[in-house]
């Protein structure tokens, strides 16, 4: 945890966060949070979190101060939101990836089950001529 004077960029950092409230700040700045509250109060500047703020959509000023002192807070994946998951990327990121894994699954799944599919048809289909047994008609006609 950072201790000691505030950076000129600490200071900024303060005034375009502060909406986000005292815990995102103090995390952002890696500081004591009862310390960001005596700074900020003395800086004139109000720590009580926004009601129109939303973490998920921060500002490009906002995502530029987070990034510029503690980048490891945001997805590496988006940069946009704050990184919320196990996985290491904030929780959007997280379930496009599990999107993209599923679907790609998914697919080698249906070209593996047609392959069978073929296979098993043409096996039928030679036994019932080795046996001079006629496919059956009418129903369906794939069977
Ligand atoms: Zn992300």
């Amino acid at each position: 945890m950072r201790r000691g004077s505030y950076t000129y960029g600490e200071e900024r950092a303060i005034e375009e966060l502060a909406p986000l409230g005292a815990e995102y700040v103090a995390l952002i700045l890696d500081r004591d949070i009862e310390c960001v509250r005596r700074k900020a109060s003395r800086m004139g500047v109000s720590l009580a979190k926004s009601f129109e703020i939303n973490v998920r959509n921060m500002s490009e000023r906002q995502l530029k101060a987070i990034t510029s002192l503690n980048p490891t807070m945001l997805c590496p994946s988006c940069g946009k939101r704050f990184v919320n998951t196990l996985s290491g990327v904030c929780d959007l990121c997280h379930l496009d990836a599990l999107t993209t894994n599923h679907n790609a699954e998914y697919r080698r799944l249906s070209v593996e089950a047609e392959r069978t599919y073929n296979t098993s048809k043409k096996r039928l289909s030679r036994l019932r001529e080795e046996l001079g047994v006629p496919a059956p008609r009418g129903k369906g006609g794939d069977a």
